[in-house]
Order: structure tokens, then C-alpha cells, then sequence
């Protein structure tokens, strides 16, 4: 492939032995999707996951983001024991009891999603953030529950609910039992309206399927990363189905604001003060 010969040699590599080289620099390096240059991951991992290039918002890790939006960076978490019961028995390439086990020793998470709750410029927040990794951000009964626990705790303690969300969608592998979360969370979000405390719901790269259809879309205001592929089904199923050539930029975040679906997109290092003036404005 031409680009990546052309990416390659811009980047100085140290000067190593082949079998060396292979070794020391894999996974050192990521290509950015934005202005094709390769970064140096660490550069990445110091700068919030922004491209220090050209500012691409990659996939931010959840504990970076609470850090990000919280004040100090400091947040206490819920529910961190809740997992899946596997309630279908269910079975694919492995067993889905399998894939969670994997999944949890991998992310070090029980499911998806981590409920927390600190202070954003003083005030204090429900929070919850999806993570991507974990089944491709699937929402289960263990990410429905979450939700609904922390909103039961924004309703006990008056403060107002964000969720971040990431994911591919509802969880194939609970079949029913996950399509049922988008109700439930949609009927406490309903509670949490009628308390009038405000929910912000911020859309991260991608949001997609059952989580756009339900919470990620019922926020008082629907806030998304710049560049976020947030739709229901994918752009290829759309143009297979409609047999149409999609236009530019269909799915994105600006697509999506510029048709009236999002109420503004916020760059990463921008998304605490923009939280903090729209919280400020609620609550007045
Ligand atoms: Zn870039």
C-alpha cells in the first residue's frame, strides 16, 4: 500500500537489526485516520488522544475521560462488581460466560460501562461512560442497570446525569433481555425529566444501533465529538439497502448537527467548560 511506504519513511526509526526493529517498535506507532501521519502512541496517549498534528479525535480511554471531565480528576465509581448472567446460555464462535471472562481481564472492567459520580467545576455529577473495547461497547443488562442505578442516584441526590456514550449497539448475545434496556433507561431518563434535572448526553466515535436509538439521543442536550460516526445501522447497510451513494460525510457529527439531529459539536479539551456553562445555565 503506497501510503504507508511513504508514512514510513518520514518517521525515523532508531537504527536497530531487523529482528530487533520488529520487536522494539511494535505497537509504538499509530497511523492518524485524520492526516494520515504516523504518531507516536505515547505523543497520543500525553495529549488526551488527540492527534498533536492535525487535533483527530482518537477513541479516548474511560478512566482519561473521567480524569478529563472531573475536577482533579477525581471520581468515585458504582457497581463495579454488577456482571451479565449470560441469561440465554448463549453460544457463538465461544461461549458468551467465555467472552465475558476474557473481556473482563482484558479491560479490567465487569462490563461496558463505568458508573462514577465527582464534581465538574464544583458541582457535583452523575456520570457514566461507555467503553468501546469491552464487546464493541454492546449495552447488556449490566449497562441498562448502571444507567438506571446512577440515575436513581441523580433523582436521590438532586444532581444532574452525563453519559458518554460508545458503542456498537444493544448486545446480540442477550438477545431480548438487551433490547429491554433501551426502555428502561428511556423511562428513568423519563423520571429524571419529570424531577427536572438535566441529563446531557455526549456522543463519542462511534455511537451506533440500540444506544442512539434510546439514551444517547434523549439528553436535554445531544453533544458530540468532532468526526463521531453516530448513526443506527451503518453506512453500508444503508447504501446496500437503498442501493443509493450516501452523501459526503453522512454519519459524522457535523452531518449529523448541520441536519438538525445534535445541538452542538464540542472539541475534546472543550467538552468540561461547555458541560460547566450548560449545568450552570440548567440550574439557573
Ligand atoms: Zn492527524
Amino acid at each position: 500500500m503506497s501510503w504507508f511506504k511513504r508514512d514510513h519513511s518520514a518517521v525515523k526509526l532508531p537504527r536497530l537489526r531487523d529482528g530487533e526493529r520488529r520487536v522494539r517498535t511494535e505497537g509504538l506507532w499509530q497511523k492518524c485516520d485524520g492526516c494520515r501521519q504516523i504518531i507516536w502512541k505515547k505523543d497520543l496517549e500525553n495529549n488526551w488522544s488527540l492527534c498533536p498534528k492535525c487535533g483527530h479525535h482518537f477513541r479516548l480511554d474511560v478512566t482519561a475521560r473521567l480524569k478529563l471531565l472531573l475536577d482533579d480528576g477525581d471520581y468515585e465509581t458504582f457497581d463495579d462488581g454488577l456482571t451479565s448472567s449470560d441469561p440465554l446460555g448463549f453460544e457463538d464462535s465461544k461461549l458468551y460466560r467465555d467472552r465475558l471472562v476474557t473481556m473482563q481481564e482484558a479491560t479490567h472492567l465487569s462490563d461496558a460501562l463505568i458508573a462514577a459520580a465527582g464534581k465538574l467545576a464544583g458541582r457535583r455529577v452523575q456520570i457514566c461512560v461507555m467503553d468501546i473495547r469491552f464487546i464493541g461497547g454492546s449495552m447488556g443488562c449490566v449497562v441498562g442497570e448502571k444507567i438506571t442505578r446512577a440515575i436513581e442516584r441523580s433523582l436521590a441526590e438532586s444532581s444532574p446525569l452525563i453519559v458518554v456514550s460508545a458503542s456498537g449497539g444493544a448486545r446480540m448475545q442477550e438477545g431480548a433481555v438487551s433490547l429491554m434496556q433501551m426502555a428502561k433507561v428511556s423511562a428513568g431518563l423519563m423520571r429524571l425529566d419529570e424531577a427536572k434535572l438535566p441529563y446531557i448526553s455526549i456522543l463519542t466515535d462511534p455511537t451506533t444501533g440500540g444506544v442512539t436509538a434510546s439514551f444517547a439521543m434523549l439528553g436535554d442536550l445531544n453533544i458530540a465529538e468532532p468526526g463521531a460516526l453516530i448513526g443506527f445501522a451503518g453506512p453500508r447497510v444503508i447504501e446496500q439497502t437503498i442501493r443509493q451513494k450516501l452523501p459526503e460525510g453522512f454519519q459524522r457529527s457535523e452531518f449529523l448537527l448541520k441536519h438538525g439531529m445534535l445541538d452542538a459539536v464540542v472539541p475534546r479539551l472543550e467538552m468540561k467548560p461547555y458541560l460547566a456553562k450548560a449545568l450552570e445555565f440548567f440550574a439557573g
